[in-house]
């Protein structure tokens, strides 16, 4: 049974567990065994996801955050991002995998792929545990893709409502919103 607030369970912790067992599989079969990937997990919601992703692969790897906050309609223009954090690390000459908790209209990966890219790193690819198709408004290049949902908007597993609900160990929808999202 769900807990106070969540009404509907999306995927479970098996459900994830597994699906994340599956992405790291396809991860490693793309990545060379004797080259450290590195990889730019983006801060907060990714930080649950990538811990279990990165224990999953084979491939050897560095661990780096970055943080950027994204503003949406109503506050300034929509697909603004600021850049809160950015890498430790170099990443020129280097494979590169940004980890996503969820990609919505695709503004903050978009954003990502810019400026990462022109620091010529080797390769570039991207894995989130969720993408909104539907939700798309510019291109945002997904490698490797958990789960497609619906618009809804989703907390648990790293994703929060307000700073809630990171810990949950599943995904699921909220009963009730008390502040509008977009
Ligand atoms: P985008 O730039 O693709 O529109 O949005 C990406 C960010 O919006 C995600 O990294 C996440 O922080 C937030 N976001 C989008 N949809 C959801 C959702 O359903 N639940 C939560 N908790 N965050 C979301």
């Amino acid at each position: 049974m769900a807990p106070p607030g969540i009404r509907t369970i999306l995927f479970t912790a098996n459900q994830i567990r597994d699906r994340v067992g599956e992405l790291a599989c396809e991860i490693d079969k793309d990545h060379r065994p004797d080259e450290p990937v590195q990889v730019v997990a983006v801060l907060k919601g990714s930080f649950v996801f990538v811990a279990d992703l990165i224990r999953a692969m084979r491939t050897p790897l560095t661990l780096d955050f970055i943080a950027i906050a994204s503003y949406s309609a109503g506050t300034t223009s929509p697909g603004e991002i600021q850049l809160l954090k950015d890498l430790d690390s170099k990443i020129e000459g280097r494979p590169v995998l940004i980890v996503e908790d969820i990609v919505d209209t695709g503004h903050t990966l978009h954003y990502l792929h810019n400026i990462l890219g022109a620091r010529a790193p080797k390769s570039l690819r991207t894995a989130c545990l969720l993408t909104k198709p539907s939700r798309r408004a510019v291109t945002a290049p997904i490698d490797y893709a958990g789960f497609e949902i619906e618009d809804r908007f989703v907390v648990g597993y790293g994703l929060d409502y307000r700073e809630q609900f990171r810990q949950l160990p599943y995904i699921g929808i909220l009963d009730e919103l008390t502040e509008p999202l977009r």
